[in-house]
């Protein structure tokens, strides 16, 4: 797991460097993955060097909106986010957690077969290192530890990008949470026309950079990297005003826009899956034809599935007004109560993959405007 404790050492090393990075992070037995195009969109797969990274790629965004577009240069990492986040690596959406299988005694029972890679996560972005903060006190910060998650993360290296672009999705600068990555990763980039800015955030980082070729970073370095992110901030337009968060939300629960947004969600679960911080799951038991092995299977879940809150006597939230409201209550109010911090982290991904175009930025600012009217 990244320490973050920053070690405050900063280089600059030539693009071709990162070529050798990776070549080193294979080498002493990490799982590379970060960003690369396939299926129309930059996603996270493993890595095996530069030239599968989305060079020369952008992404334009709105809601319900999403295309690749070619640059007018071949910049690494110039797109915002895409539909994935670290979470299908450190929280997969499937995992088999045992399996039973019948013998003539009895019944055997044998753990999960997956290997747990140490994965060393390249192009993290600021919103997403406060997903996976988020997510650790999900999973490691209660008295029930959750080792599946906790194995994958405890070997996680991380190596974060700082945000030179900005989606009209993203609003991490109103939720304090970008897009500026200060702590939380082993080296941060910024990524110049020809070289990057490394920013050490660890001892194990620092290590890495042993053998690359670097230079120390001067003053006038410093100013381009902080100006680039800087601008970034600038360029969102989009924001999200939680000053009065939780008790907007609480106060309004029988508001009318909570009607008015049932009639356009058609509770499809992307917001939920494309969310870098839900972690909502189910367990169930998939037995093979023959009866004699069975598997107990964990899965994303979501709470926009009327099954998800069945009890005796059916769902507790049959209609889709009650469960947006719940996803968004949730989100932006009772997780402050359940876990001291927001739910979310202002990716913009639920806008942009919404495909009906549901914004939770202009739902959050409808409740408010009649609240106040
Ligand atoms: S609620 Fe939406 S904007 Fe917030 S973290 Fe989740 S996907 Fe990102
Ligand atoms: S808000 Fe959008 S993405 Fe979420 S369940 Fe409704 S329609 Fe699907």
């Amino acid at each position: 797991m990244s320490d973050t404790g920053a070690c405050g050492r900063v280089y600059v090393v030539a693009k071709t460097e990162l070529g050798r990075l990776i070549e080193r992070l294979w080498a002493e037995g990490y799982t590379v993955v970060g960003p690369t195009v396939a299926q129309g969109a930059i996603v996270f797969d493993e890595l095996r060097g530069v030239d599968q990274l989305p060079i020369g790629w952008t992404d334009e965004q709105e809601r319900g909106t999403y295309r690749l577009k070619r640059r007018d240069d071949d910049a690494y990492f110039g797109y915002a986010v895409g539909p994935h986040s670290w979470k299908k690596y450190l929280f997969p959406s499937r995992l088999t957690l045992f399996s039973i299988e019948r013998t003539a005694d009895g019944f055997t029972v044998q753990p999960g077969a997956e290997t747990v890679p140490r994965y060393a996560f390249l192009g993290v972005r600021s919103c997403d290192l406060h997903a996976i903060a988020v997510q650790d006190r999900t999973f490691l910060g209660g008295p029930h530890v959750d080792p599946h998650y906790q194995a994958r993360r405890e070997g996680a290296l991380i190596i974060a990008v700082q945000c030179g672009t900005a989606a009209p999705t993203c609003f991490c600068a109103s939720m304090g949470t970008g897009p500026h990555a200060r702590t939380g990763f082993d080296l941060a980039l910024t990524e110049f026309t020809d070289s990057f800015l490394v920013e050490v955030g660890t001892e194990r980082g620092g290590a890495l950079l042993d053998g690359l070729s670097t230079r120390d970073a001067t003053g006038e370095d410093l100013s381009k990297a902080e100006e680039i992110v800087a601008d970034t901030a600038q360029a969102q337009t989009r924001r999200l005003d939680t000053s009065d968060m939780p008790a907007l939300l609480y106060e309004n629960l029988e508001h009318s826009r909570w009607d008015d947004v049932a009639g356009r969600c058609l509770s499809c679960t992307n917001c939920t899956m494309v969310c870098p911080t839900c972690f909502c799951h189910s367990v169930e038991e998939v037995p093979d034809l023959s009866g004699e092995r069975s598997e107990r299977v964990r899965q994303w879940e979501s709470c926009f599935n009327p099954e998800f809150s069945h009890v005796a006597g059916g769902s507790t939230r049959p209609e889709i007004r009650e469960r947006y409201r719940q996803w968004l209550t949730h989100k932006l109010a009772s997780w402050i109560d359940q876990f001291g911090v927001s739910g979310c982290v202002g990716c913009g991904r639920c806008i942009t993959w919404c495909p009906t175009g549901i914004d939770l930025t202009e739902e959050v600012a409808a409740i408010r405007g009649s609240d106040r009217a």
